[in-house]
């Protein structure tokens, strides 16, 4: 980096706004490759797998909640038609006119069915619970697995964000030191283009601003010449950047 046969050392004003851009532009592209690295990615993807877990064992939970009472209703009721049938089943015992059987039958044959389609509904909860139970324990077994791999990630992502947080670190101090003496109003000046501009220093070359690729006149390149010596730095008459000649 450093050139012992330059006659201009590092400390010059132009040397120095070079090496500011060198740097910021550095510290952008690092922020940059802070905010798309891969490592994100796959967090987001293992927080949405234990999102879309915790989901489902919250699904699981709430229908076998359901799955439970409704046996537990069924089973109540089937004891309530039960007691309600022994009950005429006793009293046909006592009846003796042939309509008031008839009638007794009917209302037993009535329970009859209303007990078989409580015994299907409850065995049709009872096999969705008993296969709910089994995918609930597939469920839990998955979830160490998951968080270890979540963890993984948010580490990952953590160790790659502190690397480069440590570089930023460096480059500031790298800043401070290129900055060095430059006058206070020459960096105000730098930030002010750079906030607009994105990049603030720009070499002349030839007769062109390298910053927007416009030409200098001939007359505004003498300018440009001048105003460098006595400054180190001038402004591009078309883009405004900070143009080192
Ligand atoms: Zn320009």
């Amino acid at each position: 980096m450093t050139d012992a046969a330059e006659p201009d050392p590092e400390t010059s004003v132009a040397a120095r706004l070079l090496a500011l851009q060198h740097i910021d532009t550095q510290a952008d592209q690092l922020r940059v490759k802070r905010e798309r690295l891969s490592e994100r990615e796959q967090l987001a993807a293992q927080e949405k797998q234990m999102t879309a877990w915790e989901q489902r064992s919250a699904q699981v939970a709430t229908r076998l909640d359901k799955l439970t009472s409704a046996i537990e209703q069924a089973e109540a009721r089937n004891a309530e038609l039960s007691s309600s049938r022994d009950r005429l089943e006793a009293q046909m015992k006592t009846v003796i006119a042939p309509r008031e059987a008839e009638a007794l039958m009917h209302e037993i044959e009535t329970i009859n069915v209303q007990r078989d389609e409580l015994d299907d509904t409850e065995l049709a909860a009872l096999e969705e619970q008993s296969a709910l139970d089994d995918e609930r324990v597939a469920h839990l077994a998955s979830e160490g697995a998951l968080r270890e791999a979540l963890g993984q990630a948010d580490e990952a992502l953590k160790r790659r964000c502190a690397d480069i947080d440590v570089e930023l670190e460096q480059l500031g101090e790298e800043r401070v030191v290129a900055a060095g003496d430059l006058d206070e109003s020459i960096v105000r000046r730098y930030e002010s283009v750079r906030s607009s501009a994105g990049v603030a220093v720009a070499e002349l070359k030839g007769h062109r601003c390298e910053g927007c690729h416009l030409d200098l006149s001939a007359a505004e390149v003498d300018t440009a010449k001048d105003e460098s010596v006595a400054a180190g730095y001038t402004d591009c008459p078309q883009c405004g950047r900070l143009l080192i000649v």
